[in-house]
């Protein structure tokens, strides 16, 4: 196994976060592919991220100039190839995005690659890397190995992990290519009209509800507690399940990770390592369950052993 290469992505001239998370998600493997972690950057204008992308871990940075706007999935494909080529990583690790839809599996079907899309865990054993992915509408996690494939190509899940902090002083070397002849050409992205309901990804305050609850009818209570207090409503799976919120708020493994959140308080949530996975890194999180053996207490700067219903009503009169 030698070094990572990670794919960064950016569109209408911002560089997507997902890029950032990749290269969290390399650093701590560096250690084990005993290779370097290069970044590459592809399209017109990629010189300009150059700075955004010398985070903590990276030791390369690739910037591949390419004619014209946004690269096109012909020109992504044919830019990749030639890196894994010429800086022969064992793992590449590009976004699971609509873009990478148009060139990530052929890049690993020409190469004769390993490939899985949708990864949020990587780790690796005596076997080589494997790579973690929901299966069976994300009612399974399923492991993927790669036995014999000297490259392991992975679309990963943004959110999954989080960007790097700190700075680094990479190399930086441009790498030109010849653009193919591509044969489709990106317009004009058009952002999905917002709905009413909210990105739980975005969100810096969430009160979220669990099971706790009971019954569908005790929503509104904490809808109301949420509006009072400024937090964005989120909820675990069974709520989002039975339908008594949106899935869009669902937080965990199959729903949003809570990337941007400051300050998490979980009501009637005991804890699963699904739920855990979408907001155990947040700095401050408050827990109230009246199971004092909740394993949500484990992940807690601060919990409550008590009722959710008197715990919320004493909290809203203060507000
Ligand atoms: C592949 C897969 C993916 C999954 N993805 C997710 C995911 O993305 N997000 C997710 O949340 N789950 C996910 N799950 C489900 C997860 O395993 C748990 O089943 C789920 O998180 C449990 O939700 P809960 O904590 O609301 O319910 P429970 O585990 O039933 O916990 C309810 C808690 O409420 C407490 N409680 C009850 N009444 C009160 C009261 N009056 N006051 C205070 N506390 C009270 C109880 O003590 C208990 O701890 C996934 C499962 C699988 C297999």
């Amino acid at each position: 196994m030698s070094g990572i290469l990670v794919i960064a992505e950016h569109r209408s001239g911002e560089l997507r976060p997902v890029s950032l998370e990749l290269i969290g998600a390399a650093q701590p493997l560096k250690a084990v592919t005993g290779g370097p972690l290069a970044v590459a950057i592809v399209g017109s204008g990629s010189a300009n991220f150059v700075k955004s992308l010398a985070v903590a871990g990276v030791d390369e940075i690739l910037v591949v100039p390419t004619p014209g706007g946004e690269p096109d999935p012909d020109t992504m494909a044919v830019a990749i190839a030639m890196l894994i080529e010429s800086r022969a990583p064992g793992l590449v690790l590009l976004p699971h995005s609509v873009d990478s839809f148009g060139y990530a599996g052929a890049v690993a079907a020409a190469g004769g690659f390993g490939f899985a899309t949708d990864v949020f865990q990587i780790r690796f054993d005596e076997g080589g890397c494997v790579a973690t992915r929901g299966g069976y509408g994300q009612k399974v996690n399923i492991e993927v190995d790669f036995p014999g494939r000297s490259v392991a190509v992975l679309a990963v899940r943004s959110g999954a992990f989080k960007a790097p902090e700190g700075e680094s002083t990479p190399a930086v070397t441009v790498v030109q290519m010849a653009a193919p002849r591509a044969r489709a050409r990106p317009i004009e992205y058009i952002e999905v009209a917002a709905g009413d309901d909210v990105d739980m990804t975005t969100a810096e305050f969430i009160l979220s509800i669990g099971r706790g609850i009971g019954e569908e009818a005790k929503v509104a209570q904490f809808k109301d507690l949420a509006d009072a207090v400024g937090a964005t409503l989120g909820c675990s799976r069974p709520i989002a399940d039975s339908g008594w919120l949106p899935k869009s708020r669902q937080v965990g493994q199959s729903g949003k990770t809570a990337s941007a959140c400051k300050l998490y308080v979980a009501m009637g949530v005991s804890g699963a390592i699904q739920h855990l996975a979408g907001m155990k890194h947040v700095s401050t999180i408050v827990a109230v369950n009246s199971d004092s053996a909740a394993s949500i207490f484990n992940v807690a700067t601060y919990g409550i052993v008590g009722d959710i219903f008197a715990v919320a009503e004493e909290l809203r009169s203060h507000f």
